[in-house]
């Protein structure tokens, strides 16, 4: 589903992806990890062209996701992403928020739009604050709303970049718990997150990243109790 193939990125002068050849099937859940500043944000944000890259390829269902003249709209209407700040629309409701795209994009009917929003929020846990604001929301509570702003979309990958590490610890556990929902239903996800516990339970496979690298792709299993490269040794060694 997702083709990576020796793509380098840099920052004026910094080298902040490394000849990165990754590739990622369907309905894989993939847990990206390492150190703050490793690249983790920046390769997650090249597979939607929020990033543009200087040399390699990227293809997601054959689609070149940076050639010239690429639809990035259409592009992006299939993959859904969720960041660290939850960045929900804050003048529309929960259920508002999750019907936008929908209509405008997609050209759903706003009947049609709204119960399938309806039917969304609820498979997050959301349902009865569907006319709510998002400042009348946790944060738990407006990332799930995210989570289902982009399901509304059906794309047929999600992307997530940290989507728990600005939330009150007492919220972690229901966001963690909806995305080991979508993966158990067969999603295709890529995850950046510091919740090993996710990675250990919900991941096909991790991915560990350093200066731009990936050093190491392994089964979560082997990945904690025999990590190989002595960068991803220290990095676990870290954590307890
Ligand atoms: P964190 O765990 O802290 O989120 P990360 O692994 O997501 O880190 P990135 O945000 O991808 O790291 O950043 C990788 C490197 O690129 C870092 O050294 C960062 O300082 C640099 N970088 C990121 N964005 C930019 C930018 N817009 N301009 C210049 N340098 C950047
Ligand atoms: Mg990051």
């Amino acid at each position: 589903m997702i083709r990576i193939e020796k793509v380098n990125k840099w920052y004026g002068r910094y080298r902040a992806l490394v000849d990165v050849d990754e590739q990622v099937a369907r309905g894989e859940v993939v847990v990206v990890c390492g150190p703050s500043g490793s690249g983790k944000s920046t390769l997650i944000r090249t597979l939607n062209r929020l990033e543009p890259i200087a040399s390699g390829r990227i293809l997601i269902d054959g689609q070149d996701v940076h050639r010239r003249g690429q639809d990035v709209n259409t592009l992006r209407s299939r993959i859904g992403f969720v960041f660290q700040q939850f960045n929900l629309f804050p003048h529309l409701t929960a259920l508002q928020n999750c019907t936008l795209a929908p209509v405008k994009l997609l050209g759903r009917t706003p009947a049609e739009a709204r119960d399938e929003a309806l039917a969304l929020l609820a498979r997050v846990g959301v349902a009865h604050k569907a006319e709510a604001y998002p400042a009348q929301l946790s944060g738990g509570q407006q990332q799930r709303v995210a989570i289902a702003r982009a399901l509304a979309m059906r794309p047929p990958l999600m992307l997530f970049d940290e989507p728990t590490s600005a939330l009150d610890p007492e919220m972690v556990g229901e966001v963690l718990a909806v995305m080991r929902g979508l993966a158990r239903d067969g999603m295709t996800m890529v995850c950046v997150t510091h919740e090993m516990g996710f990675a250990r339970e919900v991941a096909d496979r991790v991915l560990f990243m350093n200066e731009g690298q990936v050093l190491e792709r392994s089964r979560p299993e082997e990945f904690f109790s025999q990590p190989r490269h002595p960068r991803a040794r220290k990095f676990i060694a870290d954590l307890r």
